[in-house]
C-alpha cells in the first residue's frame, strides 16, 4: 500500500500544528490527526522565549505573534511573603542578543495563528480523529484509529503529557509534583484597582511552596495570572487534590499585593501539575515522539511550548535537506534522536531545579534572596543555555 501522506502528526495542539508547519514548509504532505471535535486551545497566557520565536519569525508568523502578543520590558522577581522586589531581567537587549524577542501571548492566539498557518500551506486537518495505536512496517507507519487507518512514510506522536502512542517507546508513567496550577486570563479593566500592577513586566512572585505569575496579553487588554502551590492532601498521598481552598490557604501568609490578586484566578478548574523523567530515545521505527508527548516537563522556566516549536523547527530543518526528493527518513529521524532528546532533557532536569528555588523557605530561601537581589538585571549568564538557538 502506498502512504496517504508523507507525514501523519497525531494530535493538534501547539507542538503538533509546530511539527506539521515546518514540515510541510520542508515540502512534505502532512496530514493532523485530532481526537477533539475542533482544534482549540485553553485560554491562559503562555510566555515564549527567543528560542521559540526565532523559529516562529523564520516560519513567517512573528509579525502576527507582535501585533497579538505584549512584548514585555522585564522578567522582575519578587519575594511573595514580604512583596519586596529580588531580581530582574532586562529584556530590552534581548532580540538583541538572541535575534528574536520575548513575547507573551494568548495560547488560543498562538494556535489560531498556527492552525491558519497550516490550512494556508495545504496541511490536511481532521478532527474526531482518536488514535489508538501505531503499526510499524517497512518504510512507513500507520496510524490506527477506531474508524480510520491512516498510513504515512513518518507518524508522529504529538498526543501531550498523557500521550497514548510514547507507550510503543517507554514504558515510563507521568510524574507528579505534587503542585498544582490555578489560572485566569481575563479583562485588565477587571484589575485596574489593584494596587502594585505591572503591566509591562513578566512579574513573579517567589514564595515557601508556591508562586504567583503575572503578566498582560493581547496588547495589554487583558491580564494573565497562574498561581501554583504545592498540595498538602498530595503530599498525604489523597486522591483528591488540588481544591480551591487549598488554594487560599497556601497563600495565606503572602503579602497583599499577592493575596488581592487570587479572586480573579478561575476557580472552577485547575491544572495538577506533571513531568516526566527525560527519556534519550524518542524514535522507534517510522514513529517520532514531539512535544509534551516526548518532553513534559513543570512549567518554571516556562519552555514546555517552546521546545515543541524547537522540536518542529530541527525536524523541519533535517527534512529540508532533502528538498525536492524523497526525504531520507532515516537519516531525519537519526538526526533528531541525536539532538533534541539530550536537550529537552537537560531542560525537564532545570526546570525541576528551578522550581525547588523559587519554592525555597527557611534560611533556603533568605540565601537566595540575598544572591538574587545582588544578580545584575542585563546578567543573561542563566538564560544563554536556554535562549540562544
Ligand atoms: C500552568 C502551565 C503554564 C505553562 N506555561 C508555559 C509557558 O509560559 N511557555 C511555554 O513554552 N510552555 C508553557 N507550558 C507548557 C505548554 O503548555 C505545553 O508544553 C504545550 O502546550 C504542549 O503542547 P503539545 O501540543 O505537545 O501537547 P498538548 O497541548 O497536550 O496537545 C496534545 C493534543 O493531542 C490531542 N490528542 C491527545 N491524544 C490523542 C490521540 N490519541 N489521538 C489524536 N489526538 C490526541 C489532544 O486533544 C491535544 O489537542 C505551561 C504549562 C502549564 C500547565
Amino acid at each position: 500500500m502506498v502512504p496517504d501522506v508523507d507525514v501523519v502528526v497525531v494530535g493538534g495542539g501547539i507542538g503538533g500544528l509546530s511539527c506539521a508547519l515546518a514540515l510541510s514548509r520542508a515540502g512534505r504532505s502532512v496530514r493532523v490527526l485530532e481526537r477533539s471535535a475542533s482544534f482549540g486551545e485553553v485560554g491562559a497566557g503562555l510566555q515564549l522565549a527567543p528560542n521559540a520565536t526565532g523559529a516562529l519569525r523564520e516560519w513567517g508568523l512573528l509579525d502576527q505573534v507582535i501585533a497579538r502578543g505584549v512584548l514585555p520590558e522585564r522578567i522582575a522577581m519578587r519575594d511573595a511573603l514580604d512583596g519586596r522586589p529580588l531580581s530582574h531581567l532586562d529584556l530590552a537587549d534581548v532580540r538583541r542578543r538572541y535575534g528574536a524577542p520575548y513575547v507573551v501571548m494568548h495560547r488560543g492566539d498562538l494556535h489560531e495563528i498556527l492552525l491558519a498557518a497550516c490550512r494556508d500551506a495545504g496541511v490536511d486537518l481532521v478532527t474526531d480523529a482518536e488514535v489508538r495505536a501505531v503499526e510499524n512496517g517497512a518504510g512507513w507507519a500507520e496510524a490506527v484509529g477506531e474508524r480510520r487507518r491512516d498510513r504515512a512514510e513518518l507518524v508522529i506522536a504529538a498526543d501531550g503529557l498523557t500521550s497514548t502512542l510514547r507507550a510503543q517507546i517507554s514504558a515510563d508513567e507521568p510524574v507528579s509534583s505534587n503542585y498544582v496550577a490555578y489560572r485566569g486570563a481575563i479583562p485588565i479593566t477587571d484589575v485596574s484597582g489593584l494596587a502594585d500592577l505591572a503591566v509591562h513586566d513578566v512579574v513573579v512572585y517567589i514564595g515557601p511552596r508556591c508562586h504567583l505569575v503575572q503578566y498582560a496579553l493581547r496588547g495589554g487588554e487583558m491580564f494573565n495570572q497562574v498561581a501554583v502551590f504545592e498540595s498538602p492532601a498530595a503530599v498525604a498521598g489523597q486522591p483528591e487534590w488540588g481544591g480551591p481552598e487549598e488554594l487560599d490557604a497556601a497563600f495565606a501568609p503572602a503579602c497583599d499585593a499577592v493575596r488581592a490578586a487570587l479572586p480573579f484566578l478561575w476557580r472552577d478548574r485547575c491544572w495538577r501539575m506533571y513531568d516526566r523523567e527525560p527519556i534519550p530515545n524518542w524514535v522507534r521505527g517510522r514513529l517520532a515522539l514531539t512535544g509534551d508527548a516526548a518532553h513534559p516537563m513543570l512549567q518554571y522556566l516556562a519552555q514546555g511550548a517552546c521546545q515543541a516549536i524547537e522540536d518542529a523547527d530541527c525536524l523541519g530543518a533535517l527534512a529540508a535537506k532533502d528538498a525536492g526528493k524523497d526525504a531520507d527518513w532515516e537519516a531525519v529521524l537519526a538526526g533528531y534522536n541525536d539532538a533534541r532528546p539530550r536537550r529537552t532533557g537537560q531542560v525537564q532536569r532545570r526546570a525541576r531545579a528551578w522550581g525547588e528555588l523559587w519554592h525555597a523557605d527557611g534560611l533556603f530561601r533568605a540565601v537566595r534572596n540575598e544572591l538574587l537581589r545582588e544578580r545584575d538585571p542585563a546578567d543573561y549568564r542563566w538564560v544563554d543555555w536556554l535562549y540562544a538557538r
